[in-house]
């Protein structure tokens, strides 16, 4: 079943979205991303003629009513994009929400109180869910961001809509995306991953062997890898507990003729800190008192090199610690590779935590083909495993 070509009318819409927006001190939404991309799905639901009930949760509330994560401070930022009054019920399963949605008019929107306000959400509770489900005769998931979760909300209220449940645009895309890079002829595909450690991406870059022409390691990890081949790395971030299996992934890639491509120089500092003088040293060649911090010039030329000749690029983690301005370049560079690739229609795909961040640092977001709005449900996704939020929906 697909939204697009579902008909809402007459129907109630309960849409599980991603309204998890950052908030200051004086209720105000800095970054309204979030639910602009949600609106598309609303405006469908809307035009066929249908109602809508909003379900998100906000924040980290620890399972009680608390106004800091109040979903109500959302309210005006919907209103303006969605150019629509708002119904706002102050808890998601009282007596009077359901009065509310019960008779809901065609055209209305309610938005219900933060779900994470009952703990029965995260818990997965079977209950909750079906409580929750009694707002709508039809369930949309458009909350990619919270798809990797089994939370009532995301997974298991959509065993009360056996016939009629479906993704919305929003999730369509972000797999569309991901599909599109993981799963399509055309070459090369190039994944680059970066970030502090390997253990958190080991299974991602062995999920990726499967499928990538080349695989970029910078960052943190990439002096794992070098450690590991007998490189001297100084202090340089390492986990000695994975050379092994860095090896055992050189291995498999050179069994299955990927490309792997590890920096050939670093930028070095005698101290985590962007305030020292550092050096340009060859990636294998680090003094003890030293810690490489970003990739090299010479590195950043071979990997633009792959990276700008290169049909599919998929990447997820910085090369560098980008938050630091002396070690900005190799994640400013790669960043800048893939936007030339894109120019030259290559198909590039941003996702996972710190690389959105940075490509957004950088001001880059709209100069690549798609940003993937969920963090870790981008990641697990990666790796391969089914998320239950897209499972649920699936089955
Ligand atoms: P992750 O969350 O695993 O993607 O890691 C992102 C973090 O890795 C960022 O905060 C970077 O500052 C950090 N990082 C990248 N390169 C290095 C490095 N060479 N040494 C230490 N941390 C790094």
């Amino acid at each position: 079943m697909d939204l697009k070509s579902y008909n809402f009318k007459n129907k109630r819409a309960l849409v599980r979205v991603d309204f998890n927006v950052p908030i200051d001190n004086n209720g105000n939404v800095t970054d309204n991303t979030r639910i602009k991309m949600a609106i598309p799905t609303l405006d469908k639901i809307l035009k066929d003629g249908g109602s809508i009930v909003l379900m998100s949760h906000l924040g980290r509330p620890n399972d009680e009513p608390n106004k800091e994560f109040s979903l109500s401070q959302i309210i005006s930022s919907l209103e303006f994009l969605l150019e629509k009054k708002i119904i706002f019920c102050s808890d998601s399963i009282s007596d009077e929400s359901f009065k509310i949605t019960k008779n809901l008019e065609n055209g209305s929107v309610v938005l219900l109180e933060n779900l994470r306000f009952h703990k029965e959400e995260k818990n997965g509770d079977k209950d909750f869910a079906q409580k929750l489900s009694n707002h709508g005769d039809v369930y949309v998931n458009d909350a990619f961001g919270t798809s990797h979760r089994a939370h009532s909300s995301t997974s298991l209220i959509a065993n009360y809509f056996p016939n009629d449940k479906m993704f919305g645009l929003l999730i369509e895309k972000e797999i569309s995306c991901v599909d599109k890079v993981l799963n399509s002829n055309l070459h090369p595909l190039t994944a680059i991953v970066g970030g502090a450690k390997v253990s958190s991406k080991i299974t991602i870059i062995l999920n990726l062997l499967e499928k990538v022409d080349h695989l970029i390691i910078g960052g943190g990890m990439a002096y794992t890898f070098i450690k590991a081949q007998n490189g001297l790395v100084g202090k340089s971030l390492v986990e000695d507990q994975y050379l092994d299996l860095a090896l055992e992934i050189l291995k498999k890639a050179a069994d299955k003729d990927v490309k792997i491509h590890l920096p050939t120089d670093s930028l070095c500092c005698k101290e985590f800190s962007n305030d020292l003088e550092y050096n340009i040293r060859t990636i294998d060649l680090i003094p003890n008192d030293e810690m490489g911090l970003d990739i090299g010039p010479d590195s950043i030329k071979i990997f633009n090199n792959i990276i700008v000749n290169s049909s599919l690029i998929l990447w997820n983690g910085p090369m560098g610690v980008f938050e630091m301005s002396n070690f900005q370049n190799g994640t400013i560079s790669v960043a800048n590779s893939i936007v030339e690739a894109t120019k030259n229609k290559a198909f590039s795909l941003v996702g996972g935590g710190d690389s959105v961040a940075a490509i957004n640092l950088f001001n880059m977001a709209d100069k690549v083909s798609h940003v993937s709005t969920g963090g870790g449900a981008m990641l697990e996704y990666l790796e391969g495993k089914e998320l239950p939020g897209l499972h649920a929906i699936r089955n």
